[in-house]
């Protein structure tokens, strides 16, 4: 059944359905983007130029906030008492012996979690693609850093990525469309307590622009990318992608409409896709070809959801792979308070990053890597309010001079790491708990293993070097994933591999049972990589999908 309209039909409209549709768009492809969440309009939505913009993080509407559900979490133990989160005023925040579950951060909305993201702009370390055969865990990636540099390159054009000029891991063939952005003086603190540890800290590389790009101008360094750039410097998928997507004339984008099923043929092909739209009517159309965006927990749910006579255990699950898997974001940060004015609220949040443990076997006695960047952003110290109550405490005058004393002298220092995928953490369809359309919600079931535990020992201890080395006296605050479930970066649950029996597609994405169906998101990592953010390489694997089926369809394969 094809669509009078439209070649593909992309499920999603974040970093990997973005991405593609003007991966598509532009060789004239006829794509149609349904989006569950609805759409943003950076200068109209977004706070930063209100006063009361700290009372508030990313500005959530109706129906941007997904739900999902969680099984019960592991037991915490005390020999793991130095992993707690803490903070000076609060104490232990989970008093209980059982780790928490706060939430999986994402977005629902014409540009997916990267309207909330702080702009990371990350290459995978070849050394991480490749863990099964050289470590023997998680899988390894059925294609080379050298096959996906090409599409790397593409996607920091487009988006106008700021980098430093040498990487001696990650080869390049061209260099970062901008230079990189000057390190904010808390940063070069930090800078000058690594050499003292001899450890490397320099610029990261962004999705937030250096100088004028692309009709756009550059970041005026506020620090708050989380709550949503109004600037229209930070590269979210929405003003970059889908932008040009739109421009090109064959994109349609269809915003608050839910994919409910994807709804699998007879033979080897998928023959139609049912949706709630914006008025809540339900609608079926059918396609060329069908990719499903929708990141790594609703991406496993819609394939589960989408059983029929031929798909009995779930659509693209022959091999029993849809939703296992499961990585989360391995996250701890330390802060404290440094005796000098540093204007620490101020900067890119994320501008420099120290990448040294960042290959697998960089930290010693543990499989897999981590990096430290500071984390301003993340634990949200960039404004008078929250430095009012978490760092100068007081009330009335005496609580005013505190305030002065102590405000823009917070350093953060947070690190990412590896999550090896285990038995224990998958994503499942919840038995109980469903949507208002009456579908059962998405379970996440997280298990940290041994090696995760000691991963996150290294990280916080390292963090706390950082900090002393870089002149802070006292922390206030600490928080980690050994005692909280709370994650930016999901992938896993539909892994791509060259063998049908381990993995849920190929080496370009495709299903490997029904041949017009593809997964674009971070559902396809069969690793996580060693704290690399992965918005760049989802939007570099949608371009070189987009490639295959265009060859696909001039073959007249798809
Ligand atoms: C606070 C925060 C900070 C982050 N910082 C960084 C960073 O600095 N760098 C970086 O690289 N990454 C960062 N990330 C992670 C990054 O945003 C995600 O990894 C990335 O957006 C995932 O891309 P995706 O395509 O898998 O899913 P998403 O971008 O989440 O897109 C999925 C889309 O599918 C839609 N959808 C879901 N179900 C349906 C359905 N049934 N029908 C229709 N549409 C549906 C959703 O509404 C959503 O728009 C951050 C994330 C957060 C939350
Ligand atoms: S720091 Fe730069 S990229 Fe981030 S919100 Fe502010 S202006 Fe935008």
């Amino acid at each position: 059944m094809a669509d009078v309209e439209h070649d593909v039909v992309i499920v999603g409209s974040g970093a990997g359905g973005g991405t593609l549709a003007w991966a598509l768009s532009r060789h004239g492809i006829r794509v149609l983007v349904l989006e569950a969440g609805p759409q943003y309009d950076p200068l109209k939505d977004y706070r930063l130029a209100r006063d009361d913009w700290e009372q508030s993080g990313f500005p959530f509407k109706p129906g941007s906030k997904g739900r999902y559900s969680f099984a019960p979490l592991q037991p915490l133990e005390p020999r793991y008492e130095t992993l707690r989160t803490w903070t000076r005023s609060r104490g232990k925040i989970v008093s209980d012996d059982r780790r928490q579950a706060s939430a999986y951060h994402h977005v629902r909305g014409v540009g997916g979690s990267t309207l909330h993201f702080t702009g990371e702009a990350h290459r995978m370390h070849p050394g991480a693609m490749n863990m099964r055969t050289r470590f023997g865990v998680a899988a390894d990636w059925p294609l080379d850093y050298a096959e996906l540099e090409p599409y790397y390159c593409e996607a920091e054009r487009l988006i106008g990525v700021a980098g430093p000029a040498t990487d001696q891991v990650r080869t390049r063939s061209e260099p970062y469309p901008l230079p990189p952005h000057q390190l904010s003086y808390a940063s070069q603190q930090l800078q000058k307590g690594c050499r003292k540890l001899g450890l490397d800290w320099g610029p990261n590389s962004l999705a937030a622009l250096s100088a004028p790009y692309d009709g756009r101008p550059p970041c005026n360094y506020c620090a708050n990318c989380s709550r949503g750039c109004p600037r229209l410097d930070k590269g979210s998928v929405d003003i970059t992608f889908i932008r040009k997507a739109l421009a090109s004339g064959f994109c349609t984008l269809r915003p608050e409409s839910t994919v409910t099923r994807v709804v699998a043929g007879a033979d080897d092909r998928v023959a139609a896709v049912h949706y709630l739209d914006a008025g809540g009517h339900a609608r079926k159309l059918g396609a060329r070809a069908v990719v499903i965006a929708a990141g790594a927990v609703e991406t496993p749910r819609l394939l589960l959801l989408s059983e029929n006579k031929h798909a009995p255990d779930g659509l693209a699950n022959d091999s029993g792979q849809v939703g296992r898997h499961f990585m989360e974001t391995v996250f701890w940060a330390s802060t404290g308070l440094h005796p000098e004015p540093l204007g620490s609220h101020r900067g890119h949040p994320s501008d420099s990053i120290c990448w040294d443990f960042n290959a697998p076997d960089a930290i010693p006695g543990v499989v897999g890597g981590c990096r430290f960047s500071p984390t301003i952003g993340e634990v949200d110290l960039t404004g008078p309010a929250n430095y009012a109550y978490r760092v100068a405490g007081g009330w009335g005058k005496a609580g005013k001079v505190a305030l002065r004393k102590v405000f823009g002298r917070v350093l953060s220092v947070g690190a990412i790491g590896e999550n090896l995928p285990n038995p224990g953490s998958f994503v499942d369809l919840d038995p109980e708990e469903k949507d208002a359309a009456g579908l059962p919600l998405a379970r996440i079931h997280s298990h940290l293993a041994a090696t995760e535990v000691r991963r996150l020992e290294f990280m916080a201890r390292t963090c706390r070097e950082i900090l002393e080395a870089a002149g802070v006296g006292e922390i206030l605050e600490e928080y980690g994933s050994y005692d909280t479930f709370s994650a930016t970066h999901v992938f896993g649950t539909c892994r791509m591999g060259n063998d049908a029996r381990q993995s849920v597609v190929d080496r370009y994405c495709r299903s490997h049972r029904w041949r017009n169906l593809f997964v674009v998101d971070a559902s396809v990592f069969p690793s996580s990589g060693g704290g690399e953010s992965p918005s760049l390489t989802i939007e570099a694997l949608a371009i070189r999908t987009a490639d295959h089926m265009r060859e696909l369809m001039q073959r007249r394969e798809l």
